[in-house]
């Protein structure tokens, strides 16, 4: 008779579990998921996701830290949720089924001690477990653990910056009035807050009280814009008292940080990090709706592309900034999409950049669209401020022009002063000529 042996459900087990199986081999053998080597000696890999109609592969598993993100649907875990998902199993039956499955050298027949009731999952396990938190590592950790391809030297450290951030918003989401009093007026709600991972650099040194001892870091930090350095050679946190918007890549990269400032006095509205400025904001939640629907909004800001998203518009990116340089031209043009359709404000700065970005691609031949905002009792209107209020789709659908009939528009409406009205004149005899030259009718 063969000896029945029992491992007992305790942290120290738990951790082996999680050390010793191989989570990338539990979702080839138990989801059969096919995995793309990031980097196969530290155990990285990204998939397609298995919880959502993912095309691209948004799913990131690491064996080194036993833990899987997806950035599409945001689902995350170790092979331990993994398992009570795939096979609708609690945590017990899981650890039974990992145990006697995969710890192959241990031929394990039963696991029946544990001190937890059935139908519990891990993360209720977890729950219980709160003091020993650490050891068993978990949900906090997957949440705020990018480690994904790293193929730029600075992707990961942005990742690690943009989970520090994260993890003080909600921190203080509640108690801080000036980040409350911000978050509400732009009205993001709390689950736009967590799926485009937006943090808050509090009004103190938080990288320099984090990376201080760590020259190597230190220097990385310097070197993009995170650390800065007084006359008194003294080093600083840069964005301080800042709301902090991590731009992703299509593949979930970190390109860059933008902190906007939450007090109206600050000198700089936005500070950029030196990173991957060209790329659009946006594409990581947007790309696979762009070429859904053959078509992308354009927006100035990254609050603005976020707002739309919010409401259920999700083939959007911002522009970033409102300068065009040749790598965003060729950038714009590689989009998988025909229709442009360009939703900035409708004042002088934002109508100039918005002709000039169509004059760059009306001479590509390129199908555009532009949204007019028109001023409200003389004032600016955006499109955070329309959030909430309005219908947004409704109103790009009410609101949208072929480009001379937008030049109209703008030429008849209070939005722009008398005296600039040539500057916008000059767009509409360009674009006169393209139509000419391209036979299209504008
Ligand atoms: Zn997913």
């Amino acid at each position: 008779m063969v000896e029945k042996k029992f491992l007992k459900i305790s942290d120290e087990n738990i951790k082996r579990i999680i050390n010793e199986i191989k989570l990338s081999d539990i979702f080839e053998k138990e989801a059969n998921a096919t995995l793309i080597p990031i980097n196969r000696s530290e155990g990285r890999y990204k998939t397609r996701c298995i919880f959502h109609n993912d095309k691209n592969p948004s799913l990131f598993i690491s064996d080194k830290k036993g833990v899987y993100h997806c950035f599409g649907c945001g689902s995350s875990g170790n092979v331990f949720t993994l398992i009570e998902k795939l096979k609708n199993y609690d945590f017990v039956q899981s650890f039974n089924y990992l145990a006697r499955n995969y710890l192959y050298y241990d031929n394990y027949d039963y696991v029946v001690k544990h001190d937890i009731g059935r139908n519990k999952s891990f993360n209720d396990y977890k729950k219980e477990k709160k003091s020993e938190q650490k050891i068993i590592n978990n949900k906090e950790k997957v949440e705020n653990d990018y480690e994904i391809n790293n193929k730029q030297i600075y992707s990961e450290l942005l990742f690690d910056v943009t989970a520090l951030y994260r993890a003080k918003l909600f921190k203080e989401i509640n108690t801080n009035q000036d980040l409350l009093n911000y978050v509400k007026k732009r009205k993001l709600t709390l689950t736009t807050i967590s799926k485009f991972y937006i943090g808050y650099a509090p009004n103190e040194n938080l990288l320099l009280s984090e990376y201080g001892n760590d020259k190597e870091t230190l220097k990385k930090l310097f070197d993009i814009g995170l650390i800065r350095q007084n006359e008194k050679g003294q080093f600083y946190d840069t964005f301080r008292n800042r709301l902090i918007i991590p731009s992703l890549d299509e593949n979930g990269q970190v390109d860059f940080l933008v902190g906007r400032a939450l007090d109206s006095e600050s000198k700089f509205k936005y500070l950029y990090t030196k990173t991957k400025l060209e790329n659009f904001y946006g594409l990581f939640w947007s790309k696979e709706y762009i070429e859904k629907y053959n078509s992308v909004v354009i927006t100035e800001g990254q609050i603005d592309a976020i707002s739309l998203m919010q409401e259920g518009i999700n083939n959007v990116i911002s522009f970033n900034g409102s300068s065009i340089s040749e790598a965003k031209k060729n950038k714009l043009l590689s989009l998988k999409a025909d229709t442009y359709i360009l939703f900035f404000d409708s004042d002088l700065a934002g109508s100039k950049s918005m002709l000039t970005i169509s004059k760059e691609l009306l001479n590509q031949g390129k199908y555009l669209r532009l949204v007019f905002i028109p001023f409200k009792d003389g004032e600016k209107t955006d499109i955070n401020d329309l959030c909430g209020k309005v219908n947004l789709r409704d109103y790009i659908i009410k609101n949208i022009y072929r480009p001379l009939d937008f030049i109209d528009k703008i030429l008849n409406s209070k939005n722009i002063e008398e005296k600039d009205k040539h500057i916008i004149e000059n767009f509409k005899n360009d674009f006169i000529e393209i139509s000419k030259e391209r036979k299209m009718i504008l």
